[in-house]
């Protein structure tokens, strides 16, 4: 069956949560929100939508590529975070592009962004559209014309090369294709994002992604071997290499560059022969401060597990990962080349050692199969849903966010206790209550990156101020506590005032002017990253 991407929501639009798992999600919000019940109310159709007029008409000459319809107007005008969900929601497409071009290769991108200094329209250069960010929006007050420039059309597999281990691939490549294509020569790339179904290798590399093996190779950065920009001034073009100290890095002022410098075409990455191997284990813990101790022993004990994730009692909750209101730590292996017993038994001698118990497995298997039971399955289906039904939320009048961080290991107790203790009182104080959850996305020897989850009612007509006031408060107290503003949701125009006071004030000057150097005209992303009127 041919799918269709919702111009609002999260994904296909044919799986949107609807009828049982709707009501299923209405009743269990319900129930933990008996004093402010949820507000379901029908999905948008597209018909009853407005756009603005467009303020800039497709170029005879771009045709062919670009096109000015309501659908991909409308599905482009935001990326994925909560204030574009409800915007989207509640038919506020304001912010439509003008129109969306579609490039078939570097030189049509290079003519595009030619035209556009020239005429003073801004561009905004879009992978998958998954930014939470707000790093694929740009506002009539941002630039009065803009086009987005969608990279859909260049996503294959140009070239491999087995014996180094690495393939040539298109930026607009999504994830299951991209990874569909390097099967057919044996490869795969291990780099699975929980947008993996939507976001492309361009998008990647843009915003620094982390994929969701949660030790060592996490970072776009571990996978990029050199990278191709087209820039307003030209090409820039990094030569392939497994490593080098000469100079500064090209591909560095690539990475997290989120479309400011230029648009990303293509990339060497470094791939892998598939998984044979796996092993697998869930683990449960009385108390969040062992749960904790236990994820730092592993992560410093030099094991590395491709996953290493851990739940809080509340997440394992609301994931219907488990009901006994235990944190669960799930662990796995996974390797082409070697049986993984040792590593396993080693990783659970050190969590027994900190107070765990092992709750389901170790499994081992050496095949295809991706499966395995237990804890680890259940979670790896309310991965892949959660962003769906994020998008259910928001049609039940509900706010439902995420916020993620990194710091180092030292800082993190107190960091958690400060965090929690405040955003519950912004959830109380703006909402009447609300539920905060915690799990670790990835972690490090030298930290964690945690990642917390929060629901709470929303008032009709006031949602988005509510979100706002409890997101400043999370993003202070991340700044205040030594963690950063993201550890992969990038930065985009959502962060960017946090991440102001991140970075170094003179670092901030260097970026401007690299921007001045590639972009002397300022038409790509206007303020995504820094500020377009050149404030701190
Ligand atoms: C439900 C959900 C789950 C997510 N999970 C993860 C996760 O696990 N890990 C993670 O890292 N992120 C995650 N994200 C955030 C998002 O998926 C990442 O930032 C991803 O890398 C964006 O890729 P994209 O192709 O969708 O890029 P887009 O959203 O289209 O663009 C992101 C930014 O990069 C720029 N850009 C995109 N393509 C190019 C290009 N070719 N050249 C230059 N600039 C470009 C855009 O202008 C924009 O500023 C999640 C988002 C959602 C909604």
């Amino acid at each position: 069956m041919q799918k269709t991407r919702s111009f609002w929501g999260w994904g296909w639009q044919e799986e949107l949560p609807s009828g049982e798992e709707r009501d299923r999600l209405t009743g269990l919000l319900g129930a933990f929100f008996a004093d402010h019940p949820p507000r379901p109310t029908p999905y948008p159709a597209l018909e009853a939508i407005e756009l603005p007029e467009p303020a800039v008409a497709v170029p005879a000459e771009f045709a062919d590529f670009c096109d000015a319809g309501a659908f991909e107007r409308a599905a482009h005008t935001y990326g994925k975070n909560y204030r574009d969900l409800v915007r989207g929601f509640q038919g506020d497409f304001a912010a439509a592009p003008d129109f969306v071009a579609f490039p078939r290769d570097e030189d049509d991108i290079a003519r595009l962004l030619k035209w556009a200094a020239r005429e003073d329209v801004a561009v905004v250069p879009y992978g998958g559209g998954t930014s939470v960010v707000s790093g694929v929006e740009c506002g009539r007050d941002e630039a009065t014309r803009h086009v987005t420039l969608d990279l859909a059309r260049m996503d294959r597999v140009l070239d491999v090369d087995p014996v180094s281990s690495a393939a040539r691939i298109q930026a607009g490549a999504r994830g299951p294709v991209l990874q569909e294509q390097l099967a057919e020569y044996g490869f795969t790339f291990r780099h699975y994002p929980q947008s993996f179904e939507l976001s492309t290798l361009g998008g990647w590399i843009a915003t620094r992604a982390g994929g969701h093996y949660a030790t060592l190779y996490t970072h776009m950065d571990d996978f990029v071997e050199s990278v191709r920009m087209v820039t307003p001034a030209g090409e820039v073009v990094s030569r392939r290499l497994p490593g080098s100290g000469a100079g500064p890095s090209p591909d560095r002022l690539m990475l997290g560059s989120e479309g400011i410098f230029g648009v990303i075409t293509e990339a060497w990455i470094r791939v892998q022969r598939p998984p044979v191997y796996r092993a697998r284990a869930s683990v449960k813990f009385a108390e969040f401060d062992q749960a904790v101790e236990a994820t730092r022993a592993l992560a410093q004990s030099g094991l590395y597990p491709s996953n290493c994730r851990l739940l809080d009692a509340t997440e394992a909750l609301i994931n219907e990962v488990s009901g006994d209101f235990r944190q669960v730590l799930l662990l796995a292996f996974e390797s082409h080349d070697h049986a993984l017993q040792p590593w396993m038994e080693r990783a659970l001698a050190i969590v027994r050692e900190h107070g765990g118990r092992v709750s389901s497995g170790p499994e081992y298997s050496d095949g295809t199969d991706e499966g395995g039971s237990g804890e680890g399955a259940q979670w790896r289906e309310a991965f892949f849903r959660a962003p769906y039904r994020q998008s259910a939320l928001v049609s039940l009048g509900m706010i439902a966010d995420t916020f993620e961080t990194a710091v180092t290991w030292d800082q993190f107790a107190e960091l958690d206790r400060v965090l929690r203790e405040r955003v519950q009182a912004a959830m109380n104080e703006h909402c009447g209550t609300g539920l905060l959850s915690c799990r670790f996305t990835h972690v490090y020897p030298d930290g964690p990156a945690p990642y917390y989850t929060l629901i709470a009612p929303g008032r009709e007509g006031e949602l988005l101020e509510q979100w706002y006031a409890i997101k400043q408060v999370a993003s202070d107290t991340l700044i205040e506590y030594g963690a950063t503003i993201t550890h992969h949701h990038a930065v985009g125009k959502v962060h960017r005032p946090w991440y102001e006071r991140q970075r170094p004030a003179l670092f901030g000057q260097v970026l401007r002017a690299i921007k001045a150097e590639l972009d002397p005209a300022a038409v790509l992303n206007p303020n995504v990253l820094i500020r377009r009127d050149g404030g701190a």
